[in-house]
């Protein structure tokens, strides 16, 4: 059996790490903050004092991190673990990044002798919890045959999307559908109520018409309770946008609703609502759409 070494353990590594466990997968863990790992630890997962001590014994390295700079950090910063990974490892990165930096972390990978994997996963944290997510994956395809009983356990489904960078792709262009539908939603919903519809009206009839993301249905018991703990904390889905219009900026294509969106998201995070789940941005503009406000 392969030997996991699981760095990031926030909202979705910690699930996914757990269901490895549950299988019967020895993992070695890292996170900054020590105490997410206390429940693995608690049931026989072993604890690394760094990045670098992490892939001592395994050949499997995974990463669930926020952004590209926390992921630099641990592949090559200081106790980083590229350094020291075994020649034939493979890193299965499933944190979501723009293409671009997967590219360049394939090929630091690949300098060492590492494989580097482009897994982004689609699906938030009940998905993550109960196995389900759906991974969308860039590799060779030996490696990913080799992969695909670890995929099958955190995940019910693995797209095959051929080289490195073109998941990372996908992926971006998903978390683009989403926040936009949601940002569509929220203003839907803000002018809605000046109209004196009520707000059951509203929901009733604009999560029942086929313009609407079918999505959001489940997103309404979040809204209408105004429950914002993360699934999927706001603070990633700007940096998701940020990412998206990098890579349009790459690829030389103009993205000028994604740009207001993503300068939407800043302004939300601006005034604390980067740690709330992204679908705070409902409230944020609820809030200051007000009438009173003015
Ligand atoms: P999260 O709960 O905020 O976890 C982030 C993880 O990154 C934590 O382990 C955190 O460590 C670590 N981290 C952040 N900055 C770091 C740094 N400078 N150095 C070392 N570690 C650092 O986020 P999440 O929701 O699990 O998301 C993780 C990734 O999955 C992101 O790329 C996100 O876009 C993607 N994703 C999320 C969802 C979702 O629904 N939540 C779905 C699909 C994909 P600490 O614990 O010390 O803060």
């Amino acid at each position: 059996m392969e030997n996991i070494g699981f760095i990031g353990l926030g909202i979705m590594g910690s699930r996914m790490a757990r269901n490895l466990q549950k299988a019967g997968y020895a993992l070695t863990l890292f996170n900054r903050t020590k105490s997410k790992a206390k429940d693995l630890l608690a049931q026989g997962a072993k604890w690394a004092n760094s990045p670098e001590e992490v892939v001592l014994d395994c050949n499997i390295i995974i990463t669930m991190l926020s952004t590209p700079e926390a992921i630099r950090e641990v592949a090559l910063g200081k106790n980083g673990f590229l350094e020291v990974a075994h020649t034939k490892s493979i890193w299965i990165n499933c944190s979501t990044v723009n293409p671009s930096f997967a590219k360049k972390m394939a090929g630091k990978a690949k300098e060492k002798g590492i494989a580097y994997i482009d897994a982004p996963v689609a699906g938030t944290k009940e998905p993550a919890e109960k196995g389900e997510l759906v991974f969308l994956v860039g590799a060779d395809i030996d490696v990913l045959a080799r992969l695909n009983p670890l995929m099958r356990i955190m995940g019910k489904k693995t797209i095959p999307l051929g080289s490195i960078g073109q998941a990372s792709h996908m992926k971006m262009l998903i978390n683009l559908l989403l926040a936009q539908s949601m940002l569509a939603f929220g203003e839907a919903m803000a002018l809605g109520k000046e109209t004196g519809l009520t707000e059951e009206a509203l929901f009733n009839v604009l999560l029942n018409v086929p313009v609407t993301a079918p999505f959001l249905k489940a997103v309404r018991p979040k809204l209408e309770n105004h429950d914002y703990e993360p699934n999927f904390p706001l603070q990633w889905m700007q940096k998701d946008l940020h990412l998206a219009s990098l890579t349009a900026y790459e690829l030389n294509v103009a993205m000028p609703s994604l740009n207001t969106t993503k300068e939407i998201f800043a302004q939300a995070k601006q005034n604390g609502y980067g740690e709330k789940d992204f679908s705070s941005i409902y409230d944020y503009l609820k809030t200051n759409n007000a009438n009173d406000n003015f």
